[in-house]
């Protein structure tokens, strides 16, 4: 198949083709040079990377009703909330399936990687490994220790299966129990992440000790709380519906101007579908109905590129011949690339390449 357009990745967006075989991009070039008229099948679009989700939730996904019109502790408060009663409640066969069923509907979203945070200790974490297996993608899941105080075996067998540990907040978790957690991790080279400055303001003091390796929300933070973070190149993951429904909004605008590696995920499956190209039309349209615009070149990056390296794995988000990223087809026009894919994207402009 040969894409006429745009080819739009890690290098940003230029005029051309790119030619697909078996899903991997063998050629590319200008528009007309492809010298193959005729001979293969033309589709006029735009070809991107595969898109990370960099934060869900799906082990709630079995939770579809409307969430209660009620306050943020009340739904995913541990351990009391809404989705830790039910997430208590529902056996483990159920919380299998819906994975599962999320993780395959990710992919055929185009999605090319998730970043999972897993709760419920190590059940919770084989759980999520059993609902992945098969599935050819990198998926990522963070677990999360219940036992207090640290119990190492308990760290010791999330740390063999995870890709790293998620925590709650600083609220939640001593400063004594972050740090032992995040030595544990970085022990076996796994990773560090907590949510942060997400209902109120937390202390960077706080959050940033230990350096963790990423942050998810920060909706509260202050500029100086994000030149801090910035300077310690810590990534931000942004889930902007997921805020919405309790009244916030991660300032994006801010997070651009302050040049913080930004990443975007959905959140909880209970919550929101978890679509990344919903996720990212919502971030660019209501940052523009808050007066805080954010460009499409910013989202693209925080989707489609700033992950990719977060994971080790850039080259993933780079169009080259025979590299070893996904390309994605999307029968869109390509003028403006950026923005016809952070905000125009659906399933039905996908082309199966
Ligand atoms: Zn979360």
């Amino acid at each position: 198949m040969i894409v006429e357009g745009a080819v739009l990745d890690a290098d940003g967006p230029r005029p051309g083709y790119a030619r697909i075989r078996n899903g991997v991009v063998v050629e590319t070039g200008a528009v007309g040079t492809d010298g193959r008229r005729g001979r293969e099948r033309r589709v006029r679009g735009i070809v991107v990377p595969r898109p990370v989700n960099s934060h869900t939730h799906l082990g709630d996904a079995m939770f579809g009703r409307e969430p209660p019109w009620t306050t943020f502790d009340e739904i995913v408060r541990p351990p009391t909330g809404v989705k830790f009663r039910l997430l208590a409640t529902t056996s483990a066969r159920v919380k299998v399936a819906a994975i599962r069923g999320e993780l395959r509907r990710l992919e055929q979203r185009g999605i090319g990687a998730v970043v999972d945070f897993r709760e419920e200790g190590i059940d919770g974490v084989r759980w999520f490994r059993r609902a992945a297996r098969g599935l050819d993608y990198p998926i990522l899941v963070f677990g999360r220790p219940t036992r207090r105080p640290i119990d190492p075996v308990e760290v010791d067998q999330i740390l063999e299966l995870a890709d790293g540990i998620g925590l709650s907040s600083v609220a939640e978790e001593p400063a004594a129990v972050r740090r032992s957690l995040a030595r544990a991790c970085h022990r076996r080279k796994k990773r560090y992440a907590l949510h942060a400055s997400e209902g109120s303001r937390e202390s960077a003091d706080e959050y940033l000790d230990p350096r963790p390796d990423m942050l998810v929300h920060m909706t509260c933070a202050t500029d100086d709380d994000l030149v801090r973070v910035a300077e310690k190149k810590v990534p931000v993951t942004v889930c902007p519906r997921s805020n919405a429904l309790f009244g916030r909004r991660p300032d994006l605008a801010r997070l651009e101007r302050l040049g913080v590696t930004t990443l975007v995920g959905t959140d909880n499956a209970m919550l929101n579908q978890p679509s990344i190209w919903r996720e990212l039309e919502f971030a660019y349209v209501s940052a523009r109905l808050a007066g805080r615009p954010i460009s499409p070149a910013f989202l693209f990056r925080a989707a489609f590129v700033n992950p990719w390296s977060w994971l080790g794995m850039t080259e993933r988000a780079r169009l080259s011949p025979g590299g070893p990223a996904r390309p994605l087809v999307l029968r869109l026009p390509p003028d403006d690339p950026e923005y016809q894919v952070v905000v125009r994207t659906t399933e039905q402009v996908m082309v199966r390449a």
